[in-house]
């Protein structure tokens, strides 16, 4: 699959105004700063496709992309900023959950964690959830080029132990976007995901 001709379609302010829950999609998630957006416009090749955040946590969007017809990405908004509303926190974990148990067009997330801190408790709690729901995971250990190459090495062999707790099908895959480590076993893995 070609990933370059994506588009943005719309932005929902809630799970609930996503577009009809047909064809087919992936779900971005992460850590607020850990690479998402950076991750989205590496994959597409375009230099602004997703805002990267300047300011973290900011109100944000669900942004919803099209690969193809029928072939979307959605970007959720990140988690995990400090100065957010338990309340908030709460509500926005309430309908993700729901989003991953509910939505029918859903093959795949994509979990992005900076290789130097990988598995926070929402990572965890997020992993936990879609493993429950059978749907596959593929980990990216984010910002990999800030590791030298034998820790680096070493992490992901940790972070591949970590995912067994999960049970399910997840994949762990170092990432960066600075220098395109992992591209190509990303866009094999989405494609896998969008043409099924
Ligand atoms: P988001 O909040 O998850 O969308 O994260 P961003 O894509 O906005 O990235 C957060 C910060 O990390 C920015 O300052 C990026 O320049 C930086 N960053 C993102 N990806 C990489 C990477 O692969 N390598 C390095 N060294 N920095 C990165």
């Amino acid at each position: 699959l070609n990933f370059q001709p994506t588009v943005f379609i719309t932005s929902a302010a809630d799970i609930r105004q996503l577009p009809a829950d047909d064809g087919v999609e992936i779900a971005f998630a992460g850590r607020s700063n850990a690479g998402k957006s950076s991750a989205l416009n590496t994959l597409t090749r375009q230099r602004n496709l997703a805002r990267t955040s300047k300011t973290p946590g900011r109100t944000q969007l669900i942004n919803v992309f099209e690969v193809a017809p029928g072939k979307r990405l959605i970007d959720l908004p990140g988690y995990g900023y400090a100065k957010v509303p338990i309340a908030v926190k709460e509500k926005w974990q309430r309908a993700l959950s729901e989003y991953l148990q509910k939505r029918e067009s859903l093959k795949g997330l994509v979990l992005l964690m900076d290789i130097r801190h990988p598995y926070r408790d929402v990572d965890q709690e997020l992993l936990h959830w879609a493993t429950d729901c059978d749907i596959p995971v593929l980990v990216l250990l984010t910002k990999a080029d800030k590791l030298k190459p034998g820790a680096r090495k070493s992490t992901l062999l940790q972070a591949r132990e970590a995912a067994l707790v999960f049970g399910g099908d997840v994949t762990v895959e170092m990432f960066s976007s600075l220098n395109k480590l992992g591209l190509p076993l990303v866009e094999a893995k989405l494609t896998e995901w969008l043409t099924q």
